[in-house]
């Protein structure tokens, strides 16, 4: 990156935050690169002791089996993200109930180093008997941790969420709040947290 994208005037360095930065020499624009940043989804659909799983169509590892997810826009809440990708990828229309893992990872890229955070949602099936477009998707269904094990490029993260999911089947993870007495609700914002263990006798 040599030039603002608000602007378009040459970027300088600035010691922002602890270190050297790109910025915006104009004080008006204010634009700092403080780098690539990215936000994954991935979505644990449970019904009757099986998880929802579809097959990637697409390179890379084009075959292998995973837990439905993908990108959350920019502009789009991460509980409708999740949601959304199950509907896309496997036709089944599912609830988020909690987060149960997220990954943290730094990546390098064509474009420079990267970061990444996946946030994995546990979500209640609701309906639906899962389809598939054949194309980015070549195979979609529900599957039991035992039928998983006669599967073959059953990827390792979603059978680790999976498990999780299922293992942790009495216990919530963090659940969304429409704001606490201390948070009110905001625009724009979706806040989660753990709930009171009294919360769980519902
Ligand atoms: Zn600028």
């Amino acid at each position: 990156m040599r030039y603002c994208p608000n602007c378009s005037q040459p970027l300088t360095t600035k010691h922002e935050g602890g270190r050297e930065r790109l910025a915006c020499p104009d004080q008006g624009c204010g634009f700092i690169h403080f780098g690539n940043f990215s936000i994954g989804c991935a979505g644990v659909v449970l019904r009757e002791g099986k998880a929802l799983l579809v097959q990637r169509g697409w390179q890379p590892f084009a075959g292998s089996w995973q837990i439905p997810g993908g990108y959350v826009e920019h502009d789009e809440p991460i509980l409708e993200a999740v949601e959304r990708e199950v509907m896309e990828e496997a036709g089944v229309t599912a609830r988020a109930r909690d987060v149960i893992a997220f990954r943290h990872s730094i990546g390098g890229s064509i474009g420079g180093p990267s970061t990444n955070l996946y946030v994995v949602f546990r979500l209640d099936y609701v309906e639906g008997e899962p389809v598939f477009d054949n194309d980015e998707v070549v195979g979609a269904g529900f599957y039991s941790l035992d039928e998983m094990s006669q599967m073959e490029a059953v990827q390792g993260l979603s059978r680790w969420a999976i498990e999780k999911a299922m293992r942790a089947e009495r216990q919530d993870g963090l659940t969304m709040e429409n704001g606490a007495a201390s948070v009110p609700a905001r625009p724009g914002w979706q806040l989660f947290g753990l709930q009171p263990s009294d919360a769980l006798l519902r």
